[in-house]
This record gives C-alpha cells, sequence and structure tokens, in this order.
C-alpha cells in the first residue's frame, strides 16, 4: 500500500454518537457517521439500491461494531444486525467527499 491517503493508522468508532474516525498516514482524517455509511453500504443489496437511486432510511443508523476486512478496508456491523458491507478504504474517501455513487459506478 503506497498510497498514504488510504492508509489507515487509526480507526475509533465512538457507539455513543454513531460516529466512525479514521487517520490516514497522510495526516488527514475522515469522520463519518452511521447514517451516512448506512446510506452506502457497499454490500450488494444496497449498493443495487443506490445506483438505481432508491433511499432506505432506516431508524437504526448505530454502529455495533467495526472489524478489518483483511487489508482492504473496514467491514461494519450495524445496530440491526447488518453486516453484509465491506466499505474499502477508498470508497470510504469517496463517501466523506460526497462521491459515493460515483465511487460505485466506476
Ligand atoms: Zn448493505
Amino acid at each position: 500500500m503506497t498510497d498514504n491517503s488510504l492508509h489507515p493508522i487509526d480507526i475509533t468508532l465512538h457507539k455513543a454518537s454513531a460516529e466512525l474516525d479514521i487517520s490516514w498516514a497522510d495526516g488527514s482524517a475522515t469522520r463519518l457517521s452511521g447514517a451516512m455509511l448506512r446510506q452506502f453500504c457497499a454490500c450488494s443489496g444496497c449498493r443495487a439500491r443506490n445506483l438505481i437511486g432508491t433511499r432506505l432510511i432506516t431508524d437504526n443508523t448505530a454502529i455495533a461494531d467495526v472489524q478489518m476486512a483483511g487489508i482492504a478496508g473496514l467491514q461494519i456491523i450495524f445496530g440491526d444486525g447488518h453486516d453484509r458491507g465491506v466499505f474499502p478504504w477508498a470508497y470510504l474517501r469517496a463517501i466523506e467527499a460526497g462521491r459515493a455513487l460515483q465511487h460505485l459506478d466506476s
């Protein structure tokens, strides 16, 4: 992994506020809410929903846990048990930048 902007150093889950903080090797930091992560969940079902433009709002956007998905990214387990999404590092940065849909399309 040579791109420091895609190399996470610290990953902190704030369960009470449902926020995920990631510090990257290039010195930048990302904060993502459970609502954003759930909206742009990267599993095949949620991806399809986003690509056809359907918004599915659930009232449970708590983050129960995060785990490393190998070196590729994060698996996020939401409070309602939805755990099918693996979020690659570049995709997390795209969500932060408001480019999640473009990222899925490319
Ligand atoms: Zn999903």
